[in-house]
């Protein structure tokens, strides 16, 4: 039987390996002229595979998609994706996060030992096919340098990934493709993204580009509880990114959608309280600047200082009380995500819904998805890897058991 594996991600190679591990005419098609790129620019930030914390913290991650996730998670744990990283000749470490890596950080020499494995177990690749629908009889309809072709599967796993970062091959052009079938897909946004503040000129020259360390971040969730982040973020030209930024990216999100905008709170000073703050700031300034007297009393100069000339009036500048109060909850107002193209993931997708536990659509009969096309969202930390991986896994084995159950069924006929 041929299993079509469209979208050669981490989450169509790994359906594509469980496919032809059972012994599957497995044939990948690729829109790009080589598969993994996205997986190989994951590299260049130290490819975090994956996270050592408890299985039960790590499911949280999923939040809303928890229940979904779980039982995929359990045929794929964080220990079987290293064990299979060993066996493709790749150990992997426990960074101080708790994060996992592989011993050298890179992309490269796993996906190159992956894919020799894969064409060794018999699996055929074709790049620079792109999957524009099916044709009218049914079959699988590309676009390739050639012409068009059309190819008949018994069995199909798409995994056609997200629409950030599209130059690498996952533009979302499966998104009309599958909602002309009558699927409805959850609207894509970005995951795991930067947000526009709207710097001040005089700000935005003299601070984008910096990093803002140990920090922390203070967001309310829609049900009103309020959370705290420690960590560091990016300043932008247009306004914040990265680090601790992604891990309250989605909240943050989705209040800019339902109100338009969205305020998060900055501790500037995680160490002390504003008592103390308050105490050190009165102490007579003399003839030294504010610059200094900031300096000396509270730690805070550079891009910290610049965020409290930004924001903080003048008034309350020069009150110790008040600036202590701003030290440690700074308000800073977000105008929108940045673009989905420039995310590091995406939110959205094929719903669980529509799908049946092995990830088959239920309305195409035969027809798998698997990794960032389906409708779930986590923080950076190996959380989007290992999924991808996971829902690969669980949509390959889907594939095959639907054609032995199928095959049965012809006999028993
Ligand atoms: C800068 C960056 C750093 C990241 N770092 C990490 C990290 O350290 N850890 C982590 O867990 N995650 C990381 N991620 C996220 C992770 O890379 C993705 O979640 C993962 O690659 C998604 O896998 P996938 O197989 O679902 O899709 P993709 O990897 O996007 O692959 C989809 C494939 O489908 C192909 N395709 C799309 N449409 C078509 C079509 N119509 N026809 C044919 N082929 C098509 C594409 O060419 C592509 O090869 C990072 C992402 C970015 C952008």
């Amino acid at each position: 039987m041929n299993i079509a594996i469209i979208g050669g991600g981490p989450a169509g190679l790994m359906a594509a390996e469980v496919a032809s591990a059972a012994g599957e005419e497995v044939d990948l098609y690729d829109a790009m002229a080589s598969v993994g790129r996205k997986f190989l620019l994951a590299g260049k930030g130290g490819l975090n595979l994956t996270h050592s914390e408890s299985s039960e913290k790590f499911l949280s991650r999923y939040e809303a998609r928890r229940t979904q996730i779980a039982p995929i998670l359990a045929s794929f744990a964080p220990d079987q994706l290293r064990t299979w990283a060993r066996g493709l000749g790749i150990q992997t470490f426990i960074g101080t996060s708790g994060r996992i890596f592989p011993s050298d950080l890179k992309a490269a020499p796993l996906l190159r030992a992956w894919l020799r494995r894969l064409r060794k177990a018999g699996v055929q690749f074709h790049v620079r096919h792109r999957w524009i629908g099916w044709d009218e009889q049914g079959a699988l309809l590309f676009t390739t340098p050639e012409g068009n072709r059309s190819v008949q599967a018994d069995a199909v796993v798409l995994a056609l990934g997200g629409g950030s970062w599209p130059k690498l091959g996952s533009d979302a052009s499966w998104v009309p493709l599958l909602a002309g079938r009558g699927i409805h897909i959850a609207p894509l946004l970005p995951a795991n993204c930067g947000f526009d503040v709207g710097w001040s000129e005089h700000f935005r020259t003299k601070f984008a580009g910096h990093p803002v360390k140990s920090v922390a971040i203070i967001v309310r969730n829609a049900a009103g509880a309020e959370s705290w982040h420690p960590g560091e973020f990016i300043i932008t030209e247009t306004g914040v990114e990265g680090g601790v930024i992604y891990t309250v990216s989605a909240v943050l999100r989705d209040e800019i959608l339902a109100k338009g905008s969205a305020t998060l709170r900055l501790d500037l000073a995680p160490d002390r309280d504003v008592p103390r703050l308050t105490h050190d700031l009165s102490r007579p300034r003399g003839k030294r600047t504010m610059a200094t007297h900031l300096q000396r009393q509270a730690h805070i100069e550079g891009v910290k200082a610049g965020l409290l000339r930004e924001v903080v009036s003048k008034e309350d500048f020069v009150d110790p009380a008040r600036l202590a109060t701003a030290i440690k909850s700074l308000p800073l107002r977000l105008a929108a995500p940045r673009p989905l193209e420039e995310a590091i993931s995406t939110a959205g997708g094929v719903p669980f819904e529509s799908l049946d536990e092995q990830l088959m659509v239920r309305t195409l009969p035969g027809v798998f998805c698997a990794g960032e096309m389906l409708d779930w969202e986590a923080p950076t930390g190996g959380y989007l890897l290992t999924a991808c991986f996971a829902t690969g896994q669980t949509a390959g084995a889907g594939a095959v058991t639907w054609l032995t159950k199928r095959g049965e069924g012809r006999i028993l006929g």
